[in-house]
């Protein structure tokens, strides 16, 4: 097998055909053996479905079907679990990552680039807190952490044998793979792109679960946001003995003490806001750690066409 493409699918009834149509296009003229994996994350609607009487036609598309919606980051995790390629490609299935792109990926790849990913130049059709937020989060990543994870990119990509078995063998429940892979240390290579918008349907990603994917890859590769939360206490802490000083002279010295109210709430107001910050600092890194010491599954099948000794 040459080539095993990653498809997370969740509620993507409506592109599904489409994209498997476009794939075939793209990927048949490169004339090498192929794999479709679909992973289907829990969808609501006919994904599965589809994906099943796709697969009962066509020998190359192979499924995996969760119990429930685990996240995108998790349906990847799965399928490269079970890609049995040299390469891998990952890609959306709402064809914001155009298949017409895996050709020149795969070039790349047997250019001999151990990770070949897309990076976006434009992006249309999203909104504006999307766009903001999205490039406000790469700006950030890569300033707080030590690995450096390209900016503008997503996961689609294409990946070698080697980096995808180094993958499996990271356990952190917290799947952030573009972070993974940057985290692994292969050189990168990549190509530009103009995202186009989601081909049908709505965008499976809420705000709750894009701040989760956020505080998933700020909190997998940095403890700033830690150390941050110890300095902001010892500028508190500053801050408050000079207040003390200054409480004790007005106190005992000068003797001119007015009732303070104003000056009280303040301080109360601030060192509880400092504290609450910074015990929500701990507590995201603590209901990860505790996550991880659990030991769960990452995700459970509920069917898939691929025999169990594969991957
Ligand atoms: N996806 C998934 N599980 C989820 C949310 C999304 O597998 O819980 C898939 C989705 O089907 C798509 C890809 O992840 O193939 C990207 O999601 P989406 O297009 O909704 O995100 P956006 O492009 O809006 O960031
Ligand atoms: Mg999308």
């Amino acid at each position: 097998m040459d080539l095993s493409v990653i498809i997370p699918v969740y509620n993507e009834a409506a592109n599904v055909l489409v994209l498997y149509q476009r794939l075939l296009q793209a990927i048949q003229p490169i004339g090498i053996r192929y794999e479709l994996l679909f992973v289907n994350d829990g969808s609501t609607d006919q994904s599965l479905a589809i994906i099943k009487e796709l697969a009962a036609r066509d020998i190359t598309v192979r499924y995996i079907d969760f119990t429930r919606n685990f996240g995108q980051q998790i349906a990847i995790s799965a399928g490269l679990d079970k890609a049995m390629g040299q390469a891998i490609a990952i890609l959306d299935g709402d064809l914001q990552d155009p298949p017409e792109l895996i050709p020149e990926l795969y070039a790349r790849y047997q250019q001999g680039h151990p990770v070949v990913y897309a990076r976006r130049r434009t992006r249309v059709g999203e909104s504006a807190t999307k766009l903001a937020t999205a490039r406000l989060f790469y700006r950030l990543l890569t300033r707080i952490t030590h690995v450096s994870i390209p900016v503008d990119a997503g996961d689609f990509r294409i990946i070698n044998r080697k980096v995808t078995d180094t993958l499996k063998q990271m356990p952190e429940r917290q799947k952030f793979i573009r972070g993974q892979i940057s985290w692994i240390g292969f050189p990168q290579t990549f190509l530009e792109y103009d995202r186009p918008e989601r081909n049908q349907g709505r965008s499976g990603y809420s705000y709750s679960k894009m701040i989760r994917l956020a505080l998933d890859g700020i909190t997998s590769y940095s403890n700033l946001p830690l150390k941050m939360a110890t300095v902001s206490g010892f500028v508190v802490s500053g801050i408050a003995f000079l207040v003390m000083l200054y409480t004790l002279y007005s106190r005992f010295i000068s003797r001119d003490y007015v009732p303070g109210w104003s000056s009280l709430m303040m301080s109360i107001l601030f060192l509880g806001g400092v504290q609450l910050i910074a015990i929500g600092i701990i507590g995201e890194y603590i209901s990860r750690l505790s996550e991880n010491v659990r030991n769960r599954p990452l995700y459970i099948i509920n069917e898939t066409n691929i025999p169990e000794e594969s991957g």
